[in-house]
């Protein structure tokens, strides 16, 4: 499932890619992807002609605003663009976009097709169809339209999240660590695989009581969790999962990991065995000699 530095990831290629595209046609291809109230009939009607601008991350979500081009009623030369709306996306499992120049017959996971006056394709492609999208008109919010956005913690590059942050959020807590930090409520983005690869660097057992954590080690964990956060955006993502960019690469992260994925194998800190378990219904990796 994509995470933060993947979404990042895309985010940036949807930045680079469609810097002045202009939606010319659409076609929704699965009817459930469009989330918003209206549905597709209203997707397609709202986002026809729209003018794509910047694109924004909040956790796992990515947001664009969108805008119009305005002919000036008096002065039918002077074009102004206006803030029209935004274009909410979320990849959940196996979303991912791909950007075709040249035309091409689409694969039968594909479930929304964008095109421009040149016939340059956007394309959402999502074999488990989990991925969802969102047309919000200006005179509402995003965390109005989509509900997720407005449960999410602060995201782990924001001066909100540090270990006074975390202690607060975590005191008597007896759930597990781990289960916690995959709480997009207490932080934005994080899942599965940067949540085992900070608590390696944090040298924290996932299995501990989130409450038992003392602040010395949130601190610990708040930096860990940033910098491999930060790694793994330089490297583009992570190669694991059907994770791939708009270029159809995947990141090159998961070389560098030190227990996700490596369960049965020699810590690389150690030499002792990664274990690998199920915690809070998630298979988490974590090596027991250097993680208390
Ligand atoms: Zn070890």
């Amino acid at each position: 499932m994509p995470e933060l530095p993947e979404v990042e990831t895309v985010r940036r290629g949807l930045a680079d890619r469609l810097n002045g595209y202009c939606i010319e046609k659409i076609e929704v291809c699965r009817e459930n992807v469009i989330a918003s109230p209206g549905g597709a009939t209203e997707f397609i009607a709202m986002m026809k002609g729209a003018l794509v601008g910047k694109w924004a991350r909040r956790g796992k979500y990515l947001l664009a605003s969108l805008s119009r081009k305005q002919t000036n009623q008096n002065h039918k030369s002077i074009e102004s663009q206006s803030h029209y709306g935004w274009w909410g996306v979320h990849l959940r499992m196996t979303g991912q976009f791909q950007w075709h120049e040249t035309t091409s017959s689409p694969c039968s996971h594909t479930r929304v097709r964008f095109w421009d006056k040149e016939d340059r394709e956007l394309r959402f492609v999502d074999t488990r169809n989990f991925g969802q999208m969102w047309w919000i008109p200006s005179d509402s919010f995003p965390e109005k339209v989509i509900t997720g956005l407005k449960h999410l913690g602060p995201e782990p590059f924001s001066k909100a999240f540090n270990a006074s942050y975390l202690q607060k959020k975590l005191k008597g807590k007896v759930r597990s660590i781990k289960s916690s930090l995959l709480d997009q409520s207490l932080v934005a983005g994080v899942g599965n695989i940067y949540a085992d690869e900070s608590l390696f660097a944090a040298r924290i057992n996932p299995k501990r009581h989130a409450g038992s954590i003392t602040e010395k080690e949130l601190e610990t964990l708040c930096n860990s969790l940033i910098e491999v956060l930060r790694l793994s955006i330089g490297e583009g993502g992570t190669t694991f999962s059907d994770f791939r960019d708009l270029e159809g690469l995947n990141g090159n992260y998961g070389g560098q990991a030190w227990v996700y994925r490596r369960g049965g194998k020699p810590c690389k800190r150690c030499g002792g065995i990664i274990q690998r378990e199920k915690v809070c219904g998630r298979s988490t990796h974590w090596c027991s000699n250097c993680q208390e």
